[in-house]
C-alpha cells in the first residue's frame, strides 16, 4: 500500500530481494524498483512535483573504483567501462521503447528513505521520460515517474487511489513521524504504519501539510474515510 511505512529489512522482505543500490532494472520481474532519498545529506537530488503525483529521479554514478577519479566529477555513465548497459542504461532504453510505441512504460516501485531505518512506499510509477543534464560540474541522468495504480498487490484494492497516488513530500513525512512518536495516533503501535490522510485528497485534503497526516496503524482507517 502507498504511504506505508516499513523499516529496511520489511522492505527486502516484501521484495524477497536484499535492495542493496539505488536502481533496480527490473529487479521485481515485470517492475523496477528504486529507493530515493530527499533528505539533506543524500547524495542524489530527487525531486517531487505536481502535488506529489510526478518524481524526477537522478541517475546514478558508477561505484568508486581505485586509481580512478571521483565518480562525482564524471558524467553518469550509460555503460560500464565493459560495454555492458548500466542501470541508467536500462531505464534510458526502456523510455526509448516507450517513446517508440515499441512497449508500455516501465513500472517502478519507489521507496523513499525517511531517516536511518525507516523507509515509506510511495508507490507505483509510470517510466515516461529521461534526460541528461548539467549539475553544474558534469552531466547526469534524470528520469521522469508518473504515479500510476498500483494494480499487483492485493491489500491495495478498496483503499482511496487518489490519495495513494500522492507522494507526501519527505518533509512533512519526517514531521508526522517525529509529531506521532512513530506510532499509531490511535492504539499506539509502532508496526504496520502508514501516513494517512486525515481528510482525503479526494474531498479537497493536502498532502503538503503535517496537521492533514497522521500515523495510523493497519488495523485503522481514517474515520473520514
Ligand atoms: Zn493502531
Amino acid at each position: 500500500m502507498a504511504n506505508e511505512i516499513l523499516s529496511y529489512l520489511n522492505m527486502c522482505q516484501r521484495e524477497g530481494l536484499s535492495l542493496q543500490r539505488g536502481m533496480n532494472f527490473r529487479a521485481g520481474g515485470d517492475y523496477s524498483i528504486i529507493l530515493m532519498s530527499r533528505r539533506a545529506n543524500a547524495p542524489y537530488r530527487d525531486r517531487i512535483e505536481d502535488d506529489g503525483a510526478t518524481l524526477v529521479y537522478e541517475g546514478h554514478d558508477e561505484p568508486a573504483r581505485a586509481g580512478q577519479a571521483d565518480p562525482k566529477f564524471m558524467d553518469q555513465p550509460r555503460a560500464s567501462f565493459r560495454g555492458t548497459l548500466t542501470e541508467n542504461g536500462r531505464f534510458e532504453e526502456a523510455v526509448r521503447r516507450y517513446k517508440a510505441n515499441q512497449s508500455p512504460p516501465a513500472r517502478v516501485r519507489v521507496y523513499e528513505k525517511i531517516r536511518d531505518g525507516i523507509w515509506s512506499y510511495n508507490g507505483l510509477f509510470h517510466l515516461v521520460d529521461s534526460w541528461v543534464e548539467s549539475d553544474g560540474r558534469r552531466n547526469v541522468f534524470k528520469f521522469k515517474l508518473v504515479a500510476a495504480v498500483d494494480d499487483s498487490l492485493e491489500d491495495d484494492k478498496g483503499t482511496d487511489d487518489l490519495d495513494n497516488s500522492r507522494v507526501i513530500p519527505s518533509s512533512v513525512k519526517l514531521e508526522v513521524w517525529k509529531r506521532d512518536g512513530g506510532r499509531c495516533v490511535q492504539c499506539g503501535a509502532t508496526n504496520n504504519l502508514h501516513f494517512d490522510h486525515i481528510i482525503p485528497y479526494a474531498r479537497g485534503g493536502t498532502s503538503l501539510r503535517a496537521d492533514n497526516i497522521q500515523l495510523l496503524c493497519a488495523r485503522q482507517t481514517s474515520q473520514a474515510e
